[in-house]
């Protein structure tokens, strides 16, 4: 049964696929994906086990737009006892390659994954001693791996195992953040996962700085713009419609009523973050055009997908912004993510840095 499972955003299960299988291929894996429409995974199965640890190990997670969160499934469980489904979640790990040193407890992000939630608390303490003292589970030691456990409904688990260092650090792949009370809108929730998710703590700290500046495009009613100002970065927000009156007197907010394509700084500034809802390819070229024309250094913009072709849409608009760095002579970093606080859209982040 060996598979590699990934969360995904229910209803974007064939993006998901389609992105995987493709990345297996130019990773020499074959293997073939199974889908469940509305479900909120994705399974891709390889020959054998050796090729999707090789994957899993070798495809930097960072790179996989549509999936949240994976892990290598040992076993598929189906019927398992209502009064003891530890038995059965332990012997489907003897598989693992040596002892984990935590468990993510996981259910699909779906209404009836979300019914699950109980069953993950009240299975939690005992799974954990019991895998402990089965010596599958060694909290204290320094073990590569994470054990997962996702249950579905009708008595069914998935169990396997994922590498901590490449896969994200939150169960599901979905970060628990609060929204502050005077937040202006819950959009603010896309750029703090955005920065947790895109950057490390280092290079938050290097380029989140205080003073830096930054432009807020199609800001209102400002919740991106708070986010930036919570950093206390001068930022310029570009958009007809109004912005929270609380960030204006903050003396680090300019409101620019006008128009978010035409908006040019005067000087280069650190951000440019744009939240318009648009034709994707049209928000990829106005990122490309401030990118390569050095109006500033790093980037967050959100692609607003299509109903149909929506992988596509998401490889032209990243190639489109790739190759106007290239003909530019700027090297970059490019990274995207269908984030657990996106709808149907994915976050790009891209950094620049000129040659020599
Ligand atoms: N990021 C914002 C926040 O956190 O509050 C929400 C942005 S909302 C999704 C999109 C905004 O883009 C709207 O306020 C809209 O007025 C603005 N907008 C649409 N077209 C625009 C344009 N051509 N130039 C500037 N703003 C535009």
């Amino acid at each position: 049964m060996p598979a590699l499972f990934l969360y995904c955003r229910t209803g974007f299960e064939a993006e998901c696929a389609a992105e995987i299988q493709s990345l297996a291929q130019h990773h020499d894996v074959s293997g073939y994906c199974q889908t469940t429409s509305q479900s909120g995974y994705v399974l891709f199965h390889a020959t054998d086990l050796a090729s999707l640890q090789f994957l899993h190990a070798n495809l930097p997670f960072a790179e996989v737009i549509f999936a949240r969160q994976w892990f290598i499934a040992l076993a598929q469980l189906k019927d398992m006892p209502v009064t003891d489904r530890i038995t059965p979640l332990l012997a489907a790990l003897h598989a693992l390659p040596s002892a984990a040193n935590e468990v993510f407890f996981e259910t699909p992000d779906t209404n009836e994954g979300k019914e699950l939630a109980a069953l993950c608390r009240s299975i939690a303490t005992p799974f954990t001693k019991q895998a402990t003292a089965n010596g599958i589970l060694k909290a204290t030691q320094l073990s590569p791996y994470r054990l997962h456990l996702c249950f579905l409904p009708g008595a069914q688990a998935f169990a396997g195992y994922a590498l901590s260092n490449n896969s994200a650090p939150w169960p599901m792949g979905i970060p628990r953040l609060k929204a502050s009370r005077d937040a202006p809108s819950r959009s603010a929730l896309k750029l703090e996962e955005a920065w947790l998710r895109f950057l490390t703590p280092q290079e938050q700290a290097l380029s989140l700085q205080p003073g830096m500046r930054a432009v807020d495009l199609g800001a209102a009613p400002g919740g991106w713009t708070a986010e930036l100002v919570k950093r206390h970065i001068h930022v310029i927000a570009v958009d007809n419609g109004n912005i929270d009156p609380k960030l204006l007197e903050s003396g680090l907010v300019e409101h620019v009523r006008g128009d978010g394509f035409r908006y040019r700084p005067k000087k280069t500034v650190d951000w440019m973050v744009c939240d318009i809802v648009e034709q994707p390819i049209r928000i990829a070229e106005l990122a490309a055009l401030w990118l390569s024309g050095d109006l500033c250094r790093f980037c967050i913009f959100n692609l607003k997908l299509p109903m149909k072709k929506r992988y596509h849409e998401v490889q032209r608009c990243l190639d489109r912004v790739r190759e106007s760095l290239v003909q530019s002579g700027l090297e970059c970093q490019i990274r995207a993510k269908q984030l657990y606080h996106d709808r149907e859209e994915v976050t790009v982040y891209v950094s620049t840095r000129s040659h020599g």
